[in-house]
C-alpha cells in the first residue's frame, strides 16, 4: 500500500518528530508549515537525506481554500492521501480566563479546532478504505489549564469530541480516528506561551519526574496510524508521564 501522510504543522516540535518517524517507517510525507518555511524545509531535507519522501507545503490550515490547496499539493505529488495527523495549534500568553480577548478566543477556535475540522473534512471526502488521522490533543482538555490556558484547554477539548464522534461516522467505512493527548512535552511552544522554561519547573509535578520528548509523541502518533493499531478507534492515548 501506497502510505502518503500530511502532517499540519510538521516544520518543529512534535510535528517534525512525527513526520521523520513517518517517513522513516515508508510513509511519503507532506510536512506542512503556516510560516517558518526554514524549519519546514528542514525536516524535509532531514527526510530526504535519509532517503525518505518528503516536501514542504505551506499552509494556514485554518483557512478552507488553504486547505484545499495542501490536500491537492499532497496529491499531485504523491497520490491518494492515506493518513493524516492533525497536530498544527498555537498557544499564546498565560493569563486567567477572565483577561482573555474575544479575539484572542477566535484565534484560538480557528487555529485549533477549525484547522482540525477543515483537514478531516478534505481528508474523507477523498479517502480510500484503510484510512486513519491522528489528533494532536492535550492533557489540558482534562485538566482545564486555570490560571494559565482555559482558552488553549477548551480548544482541545472540542477536538476530542470531533474525535470521538468523527470516529463513530467514520468506523464502518473502515477509517480510523484516534487521539494522542501529550503533557509537558520539550518544544519551543512553551516560548510562545511567555515560559520557555515551563517544562523543567512543572517537571517535579509530573509522576515520572521528567517531561516528555516530541520523538516520545511520535512513536503513540505513528503506533495509532499503523495496521498494528487495525481495531483502535475513537481511542485517546496519554502521554503525560501519569500526569
Ligand atoms: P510548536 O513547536 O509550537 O509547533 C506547532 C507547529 O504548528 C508550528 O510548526 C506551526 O508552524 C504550526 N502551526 C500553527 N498554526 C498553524 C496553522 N494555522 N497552519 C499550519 N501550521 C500551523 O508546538 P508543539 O509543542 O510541537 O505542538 C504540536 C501540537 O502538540 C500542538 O497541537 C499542541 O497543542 C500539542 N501539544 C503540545 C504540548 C507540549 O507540551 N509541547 C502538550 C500538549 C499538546 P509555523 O512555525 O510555520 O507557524
Amino acid at each position: 500500500m501506497n502510505r502518503v501522510v500530511i502532517v499540519t504543522g510538521g516544520g518543529r516540535g512534535i510535528g517534525a518528530a512525527t513526520a521523520k518517524l513517518l517517513a522513516a517507517k515508508g510513509y511519503s510525507v507532506c510536512v506542512n508549515f503556516r510560516q517558518n518555511a526554514d524549519r519546514a524545509a528542514s525536516t524535509v531535507s532531514a527526510i530526504t537525506t535519509s532517503g525518505g519522501n518528503a516536501f514542504a507545503f505551506q499552509a494556514d490550515v485554518s483557512v478552507e481554500s488553504e486547505v484545499r490547496s495542501l490536500f491537492k499539493a499532497a496529491q499531485s505529488r504523491f497520490g491518494l492521501v492515506t493518513h493524516l495527523v492533525n497536530n498544527a495549534g498555537v498557544l499564546f500568553a498565560q493569563s486567567p480566563l477572565g483577561q482573555v480577548s474575544a479575539e484572542r478566543f477566535r484565534k484560538i477556535l480557528s487555529s485549533n479546532v477549525m484547522s482540525c475540522f477543515l483537514c478531516c473534512r478534505e481528508f474523507i471526502n477523498q479517502a480510500g478504505k484503510l484510512a486513519a488521522i491522528v489528533n494532536v490533543s492535550s492533557a489540558a482538555s482534562r485538566t482545564g489549564a486555570p490560571f494559565e490556558y482555559v482558552d488553549y484547554a477548551a480548544s482541545k477539548g472540542a477536538m476530542d469530541s470531533l474525535t470521538k464522534g468523527l470516529s463513530l461516522e467514520l468506523a464502518a467505512r473502515g477509517i480510523r480516528v484516534n487521539s494522542v493527548r501529550p503533557g509537558f512535552i520539550h518544544t519551543e511552544m512553551h516560548g510562545d506561551g511567555g515560559e520557555p522554561d515551563r517544562v523543567e519547573r512543572l517537571s517535579p509535578q509530573i509522576p515520572m519526574g521528567r517531561g516528555g520528548t516530541p520523538e516520545e509523541v511520535a512513536e503513540s502518533i505513528a503506533w495509532l496510524l499503523s495496521e498494528d493499531a487495525s481495531y483502535v478507534t475513537g481511542s485517546f492515548i496519554d502521554i503525560a508521564g501519569g500526569k
